[in-house]
């Protein structure tokens, strides 16, 4: 596909970026200096310390560090002290609970204050802290709770009721449950939140973790089968506090939205780490997506930088360009993507709407924090994922039938995107899984799952994970390129593409599609998609069918799952789907992502 290529005016911009250019930036980076501007306190490191209490000490105790927005149109306000303080309040709770270091504290909460005082607390007083989308049903939370050994759960009365207290007490490793929003009916067994965190002390000396004590546990997507749980240590804040300021390009007093729910990596590394340790003022929205929630937003809080997810952004797409007309979005000045691939029509819609393109980059849970992005003061290329960080090195690799790897020199050539290890984000393991873990990693490289190819300028463009490649009668078929196609459509709102089994082709490309509103499914619409197909893509690479459907399966992180799309074609068994959002309710719980991502 040939997009043209948004490039940048300097000139135009109203704040100089923090990267301005990428190839001086990236030939000049360190670790250590990184390091070095992570202030870190005695001995110790703590994503905690770094994220809050270190600007208290600097003076910037009065900014405001977290707008919260609740869904019944209250709003609070909280500025670094009251954060460092409500975390001092929880840390000390967990103490004297007998808490220790190393024990893992859950939490099943919507985007809550709580939950943040929750975090941030935890990580104080060097527990785990382990977020749990708040939308799972009872069987994934307590599935996880149990992987994950759960000391301790934070969660609001309701959900609690929900969806856990008919099998606490299988768990024996649970030794109390905080409740928030009891009034008044707390449970017997339970600890009312809401009353005793006040009652605790709020000065805490934040206790002396080290780099590679153990912070956060984080569940994969469950995109592409049964979720991991990958461990993050301290030293992670290295990496968050860098990757927030050269790829969201954060400047401290920006207004930031992570669209991306806690319960997902992409709503702790960049929903809470990296933007308050940029010493940002996080937006928080309780609610679920709404179009017109989301612009009155971005609008009202005069959103600077805005990190989403590409299904948020084809569900705005499909909404029509008109509503966004009704909004003065002028304080926006950097938007980004992760989670999915984004598709070159979602970056060309946003230059035209927004005046901006949505910046997309790449990462995964294992790798804790960006790897790859396109840059505020860099040409966007509409389709690719941009190029490696500073201080992160990336490659193409194959791997032969022996099991030995070699870099792809070709440009263009797809293979394995693989990462050298040594970042600080880097996941240390998958918890109770060694063996998954160690292979991920061949010949000193830590291999993606994920295909991709780099082109003459550096930037990397993502094909598909390695298990949904299609091979077509000798050609292999990324399923994003059809994907993307499809979605130029005007009539397409998104696509999943798979592979089917065929005996002379080996595998045929066949497509399902859900359409925008206005448009009703029917042959003559389905020949057209086809046709449009066909003059893009070729008669070798366009589907062989496409089918219409009402809503496409996807995890509640907001990722299509071609795996089941698959499993449903072949009448095959669907697999782990704990974590697949209910097809009734499609809009609900889509804040991703992200995953990521
Ligand atoms: P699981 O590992 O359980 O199957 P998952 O891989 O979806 O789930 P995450 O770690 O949340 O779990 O997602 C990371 C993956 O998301 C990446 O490996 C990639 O496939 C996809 N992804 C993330 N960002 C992008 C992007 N910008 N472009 C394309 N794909 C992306
Ligand atoms: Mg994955």
């Amino acid at each position: 596909m040939d997009v043209p290529i948004i490039h940048k005016d300097l000139k135009k911009f109203s704040l100089t970026p923090n990267l301005t250019d990428y190839h001086r930036c990236y030939q000049s980076f360190s670790w250590t200096q990184a390091r070095a501007n992570i202030k870190g306190y005695g001995k110790g490191i703590n994503i905690a310390f770094e994220a809050v209490d270190r600007h208290v000490e600097e003076g910037h105790g009065e900014q405001h560090a977290l707008i919260w927005l609740g869904k019944k149109g209250d709003r609070q306000t909280y500025t670094y002290t009251d954060l460092k303080a409500v975390s001092n309040r929880f840390a000390n709770l967990l103490v004297k609970l007998g808490v220790k270091q190393g024990d893992r504290i859950f939490s099943l909460a919507g985007r809550t204050p709580q939950l943040y005082a929750a975090i941030l607390g935890t990580l104080k007083m060097g527990g785990v802290f382990c977020p749990l989308f708040s939308a799972f049903g009872p069987e994934p939370i307590q599935s996880r709770m149990t992987i994950g050994d759960a000391s301790i759960l934070v969660s609001s009365l309701k959900l609690y009721k929900k969806k856990v207290a008919a099998w606490q007490k299988q768990l024996s490793t649970l030794k109390h449950v905080l409740l928030y929003d009891c009034e008044g009916q707390c449970p017997e067994g339970c600890i009312d939140l809401d009353s005793q965190l006040p009652q605790a002390d709020d000065q805490f000396t934040v206790c002396e973790t080290s780099e590679e004590t153990p912070a956060l546990l984080h569940f994969t997507s469950g995109t592409t089968g049964k979720p991991k749980g990958a461990v993050h240590v301290h030293n992670a804040v290295v990496h968050h506090k860098h990757s927030g300021f050269y790829a969201l390009d954060l400047h401290p007093g920006d207004r930031y939205w992570c669209t991306a729910d806690p319960g997902w990596v992409t709503g702790t590394s960049y929903g809470i780490i990296a933007p308050l340790c940029n010493r940002v003022t996080l937006i928080v929205d309780e609610a679920e997506f709404d179009p017109e929630r989301w612009y009155q937003i971005l609008e009202q809080e005069k959103v600077n930088v805005w990190y989403t997810a590409p299904t948020a952004i084809r569900m705005l797409m499909k909404v029509g360009e008109a509503l966004i007309q009704q909004y003065d979005l002028r304080a926006l000045r950097f938007l980004a993507s992760v989670g999915e691939p984004l598709n070159p029509e979602a970056v060309t819609w946003s230059q035209r709407v927004f005046g901006k393109p949505f910046h997309d980059n790449w990462w995964q849970t294992e790798t804790g924090g960006i790897m790859l992005a396109n840059f505020a003061a860099e040409p966007v290329k509409p389709g690719s994922m941009g190029r490696p960080l500073p201080g992160i090195h990336a490659a193409i690799v194959s791997i032969n039938e022996q099991g030995q790897l070699t870099e792809v020199k070709q440009h263009g050539e797809i293979g394995e995107l693989a990462l050298k290890p040594g970042w600080p984000s880097m996941f240390r393991d998958y918890l109770h899984e060694a063996e998954r873990y160690q292979k991920c990693f061949n010949a000193d490289w830590y291999l993606s799952g994920d295909l991709a190819y780099e082109d003459h300028d550096g930037y990397f463009w993502f094909v598909g994970r390695s298990k949904d490649l299609i091979k077509s009668a000798g050609h292999l078929i990324g399923p994003f390129e059809v994907e993307s196609v499809l979605v130029e459509h005007p009539a397409v709102a998104e696509a999943g593409v798979i592979g089917i089994p065929d005996e002379v082709a080996g595998e045929v490309v066949v497509a399902f599609v859900a359409l925008k509103p206005g448009f009703n499914a029917n042959d003559e619409l389905t020949t057209a998609l086809m046709a449009h197909a066909r003059k893009k893509l070729g008669s070798a690479v366009a589907p062989r069918a496409i089918h219409i459907k009402d809503n496409l399966p996807k995890t509640r992180s907001g990722k299509i799952m071609r795996r089941l799309l698959k499993a449903r074609e072949l009448g095959l068994p669907e697999g782990d789907i704990s974590t697949l959002e209910s097809d009734e309710h499609p809009q609900q719980n889509m804040q991703n992502s992200g995953d990521q991502a």
